[in-house]
């Protein structure tokens, strides 16, 4: 089978792997679709991110669906043909982490395309996957491939609303607005939140952002005080998401933020400085919010009730011989949301 494997930088080939052997408790998958992450734009343009790093050659993917084409002899619960979305959360279930349900903080997470470990975790980006019955999540026919591959970055989402406690009535602010972004505008409402204004640096993010369902999309390139008209009486939002990993994001958002506000942290960036003064002052929660686990069977439910609409989301779907240009499509924020890779 083919697999998409990042050598280096710009350095991103069809190849091919051999189809692992399918144990007696697996699922062999065939690959329908896949998303591209801004981690793996992050290995194609510059080899990784802060102190991840590529130091062998690795298939890349990890938001994907398929389709069963073989089993395990003793799984039960699923049948050929089947279609599934394959969570990349792959925890060992044993260490104490795993034991408290902080999956996400596994000691032995391999973690699908991920350079964080060495030997590196091979991603999904191939034409066949074996997966654990337990990273299978049965799709509904009403969902489409390309949607079920979008399970894992919406599962994102939910687990940063989760690390924001409830949201029921409240003011959210959510700062950079790509895919994750765009996700949080969905979780959040669908989580209760009754006013949402999202902030960006490009147009073409903002108009997704409304056609998600976004309250108010500003944009701070062109006007960089426009959250100025929320800083009276120390503030407005209850909740900030911020999704862009970009300091002055976060900063130029504390003072619409109101006393006892919650911060979640999800995009990840390089250092950053921080006013502690303020944070004090006017008692910020900061939190992170990192990956997720259980969060990925609700964001298919989800998907499967038709409880979320994440179609808006999805940009293109390109087939992975055109690797390169689904790359360089999804590295354009004026064009891209979420492109999608076909496997087929
Ligand atoms: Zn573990």
């Amino acid at each position: 089978m083919k697999a998409l494997i990042i050598h280096a930088p710009g350095d991103l080939r069809v190849e091919d792997v051999p189809t692992p052997e399918t144990g007696p408790h697996q699922l062999l998958v065939k690959v329908r679709c896949g998303g591209i992450c801004g981690s793996d734009l992050h290995y194609y343009q510059h080899g990784g991110f802060g102190t991840v790093r590529l130091q062998e050659p690795m298939v890349l993917g990890h938001e994907v669906s398929g389709v069963i084409e073989a089993m395990g002899a003793q799984v039960t619960g699923f049948a050929v043909g089947q279609r599934v979305a394959v969570s990349p959360s792959r925890p060992c279930g044993q260490c104490r982490y795993c034991q408290q349900g902080l999956q996400n903080h596994c000691l032995d997470m391999r973690y699908y395309g991920s350079a964080m470990r060495m030997p590196h975790v091979q991603g999904a980006f191939r034409q066949e996957l074996v997966a654990e019955v337990a990273q299978a999540h049965l799709l509904a026919d009403s969902v489409s491939d390309a949607e079920g591959a979008l399970a894992e970055p919406l599962s994102v989402a939910l687990h940063a609303v989760r690390r924001a406690g409830p949201l029921v009535g409240k003011h959210v602010l959510i700062t950079g607005c790509g895919p994750i972004g765009a996700l949080l505008v969905i979780a959040a409402r669908r989580a209760g939140a009754t006013h949402i204004t999202v902030t960006d640096v490009a147009a073409a993010p903002l108009r997704s952002a409304e056609k998600v369902g976004a309250d108010e999309a500003l944009n701070v390139a062109q006007d960089p005080q426009a959250l100025a008209r929320y800083e009276a009486d120390k503030g407005f939002f209850d909740v900030l998401f911020e999704a862009s990993g970009n300091e002055r994001a976060l900063v130029g958002a504390f003072g619409a933020l109101r006393p006892r506000g919650i911060i979640v942290q999800v995009g990840l960036g390089g250092e950053m400085k921080l006013p502690i003064n303020m944070i004090v002052a006017k008692e910020f929660d900061l939190r992170g919010a990192f990956r997720f686990h259980e969060e990925f069977a609700t964001a298919v439910a989800l998907l499967n009730k038709g409880l979320v609409d994440v179609k808006p989301l999805i940009s293109a779907t390109l087939p992975y011989r055109d690797a390169g240009r689904a790359f360089a499509l999804a590295a354009d924020r004026s064009q891209a949301m979420k492109v999608v890779l076909n496997f087929d």
